[in-house]
């Protein structure tokens, strides 16, 4: 084998590691569902117990809202969202490779336009504290990274209720931007994200074709099927209905609306 050859099959040995994954999944054929469990694992300059929580509780109750089905090989399972969290501001969880970890490091911007990401169809990610976090569903939409969805790019416009794929900067109906009168595109005239929802159909564009279950447990992508003692699990709460926020913002344009127009991602 030449010396290339090597490095390359180590390189491609790595990739694993890497863990293409965010959620360990249990599928139960008798109750014909599959629950989706992640913990997550926060650090960060900015990280406090407080962004912790609601990041989570933000997650929990989104993903969980919808109480719709995923698909796996051609059959229809209830999706259930399980997640936990670990505060780690001194680096001392020790990653046990499992899909069920998230690492997430929670910040304060370092430049204007700075936004949340998160590795499409990954385990790491970032949360800047500018985003609202746990109330503008900023951290549920980074999880969707995480499961592997892209940003939805049909026409947005008319839907009924912005799904939660939608990034910042999309154009959406009059009630659903940062400024109900704002001219679509104009400052103020696009989504507010605190307007999204996970919807049933977002559920159904989880791709989970490539998982393969031993014993009912799965990886959604390519990280170990391990389970992992999960500390804090969060408990959904009922989703504010999304007319709610509106109301609560109508007459109050908010300070950072121009810059959240401006910005296209996440
Ligand atoms: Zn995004």
């Amino acid at each position: 084998m030449k010396p290339n050859s090597l490095i390359l099959l180590l390189v491609l040995s790595l990739i694993p590691a890497m863990a293409q994954a965010s959620a360990l999944l249990f599928k139960s054929e008798k109750k014909e569902e599959i629950t989706f469990v992640s913990q997550m694992i926060y650090r960060g300059g900015a990280l406090t117990a407080k962004n912790a929580r609601d990041s989570t509780l933000e997650m929990t109750s989104l993903w969980n809202e919808s109480r719709g089905s995923v698909r796996y090989r051609g059959r229809l399972y209830k999706a259930k969202f399980i997640f936990s969290y670990v505060m780690d501001p001194y680096q001392r969880y020790v990653d046990s490779g499992s899909c069920a970890e998230n690492h997430v490091k929670i910040e304060n911007p370092v430049k204007e336009g700075d936004r949340s990401f998160y590795r499409l169809a990954g385990r790491f990610g970032t949360f800047f504290t500018t985003d609202d976090l746990g109330r503008s569903t900023t951290t549920a939409h980074e999880y969707g990274h995480g499961l592997g969805l892209d940003h939805d790019d049909y026409d947005q416009v008319t839907t009924a209720v912005p799904g939660i794929m939608f990034a910042r900067g999309t154009l959406v109906r009059p009630e659903y931007q940062w400024n109900p009168f704002a001219v679509a595109g104009a400052p103020g005239g696009s989504i507010k994200p605190h307007h999204r929802r996970v919807r049933v159909i977002d559920l159904l564009k989880l791709n989970l074709e490539s998982v393969n279950f031993a014993g009912g447990v799965g990886c959604l992508g390519e990280g170990i099927a391990k389970t992992v003692a999960l500390a804090n699990v969060v408990k959904p709460v009922p989703v504010k209905p999304s007319s709610q926020t509106l109301h609560e913002n109508f007459y109050s344009p908010d300070v950072n609306e121009e810059r959240e127009s401006e910005a296209y991602d996440h």
